[in-house]
């Protein structure tokens, strides 16, 4: 697309993945009119630190929002949400009825923490979730107010929450149902690390234990958990942090294929029920299902920063490259890449250790706060883990770039 440019591109997501659509797009020469729509009544801002920095701050929280360039020239329509696509018509509809017509659509829905089971009583108050700015700042002044914590589940983010509240001087339980923490993300000898840093901390790490029920005071308020032990723990907040779901259910009826994501093509154009890509509608981010290379092609969600940045640029050029016959829309290559920081131990991640099928232990030291693993599927690096020892980190981004790049290069059809 070039100066002049009058069709019309919606971005549905105003957040990170959005964002760099956006201005991605300008980037590129886009210079049509350009709309981002998101259903939170905020202008962009970041995740990462609602569970770090906003909780631990002592006085007031940091700046979290997101830099949009002064040129970006959006139309944003803030606190209105997406409730239904017609990809043959063309046309975005929102809750309050507005339909908006578009040339190219792309899709940033990001995800929503998710809830406590359906089928179980419903939660009582003082049980919080975190996902947003909101969230973020509600569980802040419930950890102000001190106590026992329970966090349910042991991932990044409950992790994260949990060496928070211990720092702010909380008396912390964190119940997990597997065996070790992440064992399933990062494998049974990095989790078991994970929860010694926790207990080395201070808190106290229930593992192979779920929650069973929430007790209640008179006013209805949260005063305990029962675990599947037996024992019940007092508690004056929980929080659920049970993982993220993608935000697609909003794509019901559009045919769009969008069952725990919207499935993309590996140039991130968004499925049809029947596996065609739509030319005209990419997705990216927390919401995008994409082929994964190092996982033998299964489609799969990731739930990173770096992910998000680098998919929200890619799909923008796939749907500027769409419009454009002297442009050929490439496939993403990206290698993924995830950080945590916690108890003071810096967590860094490539490639994808959840697909290994094999762990090789090359450091583990508890005591110098070290860790260095390599992750293995059919004898193929797939990923790589350290604690500490960020710098190790870098031939192995290289091995998996070459490798990504050569399969996907090898496998991938052109995009038409
Ligand atoms: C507390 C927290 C801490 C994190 N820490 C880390 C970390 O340390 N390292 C790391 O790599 N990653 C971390 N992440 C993950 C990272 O923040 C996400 O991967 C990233 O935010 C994804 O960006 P996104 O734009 O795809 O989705 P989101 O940031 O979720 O944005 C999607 C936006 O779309 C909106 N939306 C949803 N449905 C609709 C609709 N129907 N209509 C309109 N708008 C809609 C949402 O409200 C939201 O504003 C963290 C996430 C959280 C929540």
């Amino acid at each position: 697309m070039s100066t002049g440019d009058h069709r019309e591109l919606v971005v549905v997501g105003a957040s990170l993945a959005g964002l760099r659509a956006a201005q991605t797009l300008r980037e590129q020469g886009f210079t049509g009119p350009l709309t981002l729509v998101g259903d939170e009544p905020h202008p962009p801002y970041d995740r990462p630190p609602l569970s770090k920095q906003v909780l631990t701050a002592p006085d007031r929280p940091p700046g979290i929002d997101l830099p949009v360039p002064r040129d970006l020239r959006a139309r944003w329509l803030l606190g209105r949400a997406a409730v239904g696509l017609d990809p043959t018509a063309r046309t975005l509809t929102l809750a309050d009825g507005t339909r908006l017509p578009y040339d190219g659509l792309v899709i940033a829905t990001g995800s929503a923490a998710r809830g406590w089971p359906a089928t179980r009583p419903a939660p009582p108050a003082g049980v919080l979730t975190l996902r947003g700015r909101d969230d973020a700042l509600a569980l802040r002044t419930a950890l102000a107010a001190g106590g026992r914590l329970v966090v349910i589940g042991a991932g990044f983010l409950g992790g994260e929450i949990a060496a928070a509240a211990q720092e702010r001087g909380l008396q912390v339980t964190l119940v997990e149902a597997a065996a070790q923490p992440l064992q399933r993300a990062i494998g049974t000898t990095a989790g078991a690390y994970i929860a010694a840093l926790h207990r080395q901390a201070g808190i106290d790490v229930r593992t192979g234990t779920t929650v069973e029920d929430f007790l209640t005071g008179t006013d209805g308020r949260l005063t305990g958990v029962r675990l599947s032990d037996g024992t019940t723990l007092h508690a004056h907040t929980a929080v659920l942090a049970l993982g993220a779901v993608p935000a697609a259910d909003w794509l019901a009826g559009s045919g769009l294929a969008h069952d725990g994501g919207v499935h993309c093509d590996p140039h991130l154009r968004a499925l049809r029920t029947d596996g065609s890509p739509l030319p005209d509608v990419v997705a990216a981010g927390d919401v995008a299902r994409v082929p994964q290379p190092l996982a033998d092609g299964e489609p799969l969600t990731l739930g990173h920063w770096t992910n998000a940045v680098e998919q929200g640029a890619a799909a923008a050029a796939t749907l500027l490259a769409g419009h454009n016959p002297h442009q050929t829309p490439q496939p993403f290559t990206a290698v993924p890449s995830f950080w945590s920081d916690l108890h003071g131990a810096r967590i860094r991640s490539v490639g994808l250790p959840a697909a290994a099928d094999q762990t090789r232990i090359v450091e583990h030291d508890l005591t110098g706060r070290r860790l260095e693993i390599s992750y293995h599927r059919a004898g193929r690096l797939v990923g790589a883990l350290t604690i500490g020892r960020t710098g190790r980190l870098a031939p192995y981004r290289t091995a998996l770039q070459e490798h990504l790049t050569s399969t996907t290069a090898a496998k991938t059809p052109a995009a038409t």
